[in-house]
């Protein structure tokens, strides 16, 4: 096989511009690089445009589960039920408070925590539930409601999700973090954001993000345990920025999925590649990345090697939880735990998706996963 006559399509790519450079520009200008206007500014404008009360912006979205289990009241010896097909700060944030991760299966349309399977997993021990929606397919938080449990919700996929009542994913009211990592749907290199229907909650994250100290209390008072969480004024600049081409960079990903559903629809109905579960009773899935599951019986592995071969970046994605090493080793789980979760994971395959693709690129794509599945 020769090399890649182009250049290779990469897994992703943020759009940014003069808007986000200049706005980077009044902040270094300003000589104000933390705790100045922007963050406040960011918080406002972004709990604005997904409808939530409350908006705390971090350095993260793994700090923003972090700051939200703890308001949640969750604490040692608690359990936390979970999704195992997630990315691994889900469950991390569970065992930095030294809780226990309880993962339950996933469903295997949307491959989102199952709500049925959840419930047979709380315990008298059971101090929340974290939902993720998972490539930014909404979980089914009604079902998760009626369980009378608190909730943490995991958004950092999720970002223009919106469920079937109508209410966007992040404005329901429980805490929920989004982060904005350079793959997300829109990024402040890295950072994250609280949102929340609770006042206290908001108190309490505003306060543990800064090293516990109360908004009202003078330099170096604290009169709690808190983190160095804060987001910089130079990242709040570039999420304004951001947030003011949202809707468009939306867009953009929605049309790009459309062209991958439509190119390769033939190779799922031939070849059996599963592809993304449509939009269901209303549910409206926030684009984010997009990944097929190769046939059962196809060498994933061998999959993205070939893929790379014809100039297309591509990664597993995601890898059960429970079956990485620091979990099996500290919880005891084994395979066959999560029979859906598993099956998906040793299939799934991030394919390149970002709004500036084309839908030459998108064809290109799907030629050379036509290509090295028919090879193979
Ligand atoms: C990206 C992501 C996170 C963590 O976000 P960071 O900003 O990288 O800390 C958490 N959960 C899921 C599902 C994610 O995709």
């Amino acid at each position: 096989m020769s090399g890649p006559a182009q250049p290779e399509i990469p897994l992703a790519q943020p759009v940014l511009g003069a808007e986000e450079e200049e706005r980077v520009l009044e902040v270094l200008r300003s000589g104000q690089l933390s705790l100045g206007p922007r963050v406040s500014a960011f918080e406002e404008a972004f709990a604005a445009w997904v409808g939530a009360p409350h908006g705390s912006a971090v350095s993260s979205g793994t700090a923003g589960l972090h700051l939200a289990l703890r308001a949640a009241g969750v604490s040692d010896g608690d359990e936390v039920v979970t999704s195992p097909f997630s990315f691994v700060a889900s469950a991390n944030v569970i065992a930095f408070e030294r809780a226990t991760p309880v993962f339950a299966d996933v469903d295997p349309r949307t491959l989102n925590l199952d709500p049925q399977a959840a419930a047979a997993a709380i315990t008298e021990r059971t101090t929340a539930l974290l939902p993720v929606h998972i490539f930014g397919y909404p979980a089914d938080l009604p079902a998760f409601e009626r369980m009378g449990l608190p909730i943490v919700e995991d958004a950092c996929e999720a970002l223009g999700a919106r469920h079937a009542d109508g209410i966007a994913v992040g404005a329901r009211g429980h805490a929920t973090s989004f982060g904005f990592y350079a793959n997300k749907q829109l990024t402040t290199g890295e950072g994250g954001m609280v949102l929340t229907g609770d006042p206290a909650t908001k108190d309490r994250v505003d306060s543990e993000r800064n090293q516990g100290r109360a908004p009202d209390m003078g330099w170096l008072d604290h009169d709690r345990l808190g983190f160095n969480y804060r987001m910089t004024d130079l990242q709040a600049a570039i999420g304004i920025a951001q947030l003011e081409r949202l809707a468009g960079m939306l867009t953009d990903r929605r049309q790009v999925a459309h062209w991958y559903a439509e190119t390769l629809q033939e190779l799922s109905t031939e070849l059996g590649v599963g592809l993304p579960c449509e939009n269901s009773g209303g549910d409206e899935r926030g684009w984010f990345v997009w990944v097929v599951q190769v046939p059962p019986g196809v060498d994933r592995d061998q999959t993205i090697l070939g893929l790379r071969a014809h100039g297309v970046q591509s990664k597993p994605y995601l890898p059960a939880i429970h079956l990485m090493s620091f979990y099996r080793e500290r919880y005891g789980h084994r395979p066959g735990a999560f029979p859906v979760c598993e099956d998906v994971a040793a299939r799934s395959v991030a394919l390149p998706f970002f709004p500036a693709m084309t839908r030459d690129q998108v064809e290109r794509v799907s030629s050379a996963l036509s290509a090295v599945l028919t090879e193979a």
